[in-house]
């Protein structure tokens, strides 16, 4: 599913009928003030795309009865935000997972949190008492655990030289090093996509998603992260997956959450392109 709404009003739609749900054109009318044929006109172009699908006649509300819409019930997104640090309780990686229009959290409210999935075994020791967990190898706290690391044993000049400022190292200071070609930082960074990669691919096999935002407050990991994420991405899931699946960078800030992330995708998709 790669449908775009075509403009603002679309996409406020859209929007709308992930918020509240099943809708009737009338009511959604009101909502964002278009006339009854501008929304029409709107209403009918999202149904040609296939964001949204008839949902039977609404209650009337005095004359004749206005037909409901809702989002497709099939439209599925995957939202990965990677901690910038690890604030969030002790998740350095968290996923939000938007099914059917609605955020999934699943039975116990754990849904996403694939921090803690395998990627090495025998792997680092994990906060949560495994091994090789996704988050002890790649994770806000990892990538500054593995810089300072890389600064104490002498690989990166530039690691060092922050490390000596500012006492301690952050996430941020390897994607300002790696943005200022630090081959170290980017080493890092090109192999925490690719771990992150691995959990994704499962993902994107288990869950066929149509589109994959990965954000995080780390702007700097962008584009090197991406490219590593996705070759592994590619490379690992079925070409039937992954045929048509963006795998895009969000603009998630450092405070976002999983949860966030999923609206963020799903604001992200329901945005004109
Ligand atoms: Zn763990």
């Amino acid at each position: 599913m790669t449908a775009r709404p075509e403009n603002t009003h679309q996409g406020r739609l859209l929007r709308l009928l992930r918020d509240n749900g099943s809708n009737s054109r009338a009511q959604l009318g009101d909502l964002v003030d278009l006339s009854r044929s501008k929304l029409a006109v709107e209403v009918d172009r999202l149904l040609e795309t296939g964001l949204v699908v008839a949902d039977g006649l609404a209650p009337s509300r005095g004359g004749r009865r206005s037909h409901n819409i809702r989002l497709t019930p099939t439209l599925r997104f995957l939202g990965v935000d990677i901690g910038a640090t690890c604030v969030k309780i002790g998740t350095g990686i968290g996923c939000g997972i938007v099914a059917g229009g609605a955020v999934h959290r699943g039975v116990t409210g754990s849904a996403g949190d694939i921090g803690h999935i395998q990627v090495e075994p025998d792997g680092r020791a994990c906060v949560c008492g495994n091994r090789g967990c996704l988050e002890a190898h790649f994770s806000g706290a990892a990538l500054a655990g593995d810089a300072e690391q890389a600064a104490c044993e002498g690989r990166s000049a530039q690691l060092a030289a922050r490390l000596e400022t500012a006492g301690r190292l952050t996430a941020e200071d390897v994607s300002a090093a790696a943005a200022a070609g630090d081959p170290v930082a980017l080493e890092l960074i090109r192999e925490g996509g690719m771990r992150l990669g691995q959990v994704i691919a499962g993902l994107v096999s288990f869950f066929n998603p149509g589109l994959v935002v990965i954000g995080g407050g780390v702007t700097g990991l962008g584009h090197t992260l991406l490219a590593s994420v996705r070759t592994q991405v590619y490379r690992q899931s079925l070409p039937l997956a992954t045929g048509n699946l963006p795998i895009v960078l969000g603009e998630l800030g450092p405070a976002a959450g999983a949860i966030g992330a999923a609206r963020l995708i799903s604001d992200h998709v329901f945005s004109p392109a």
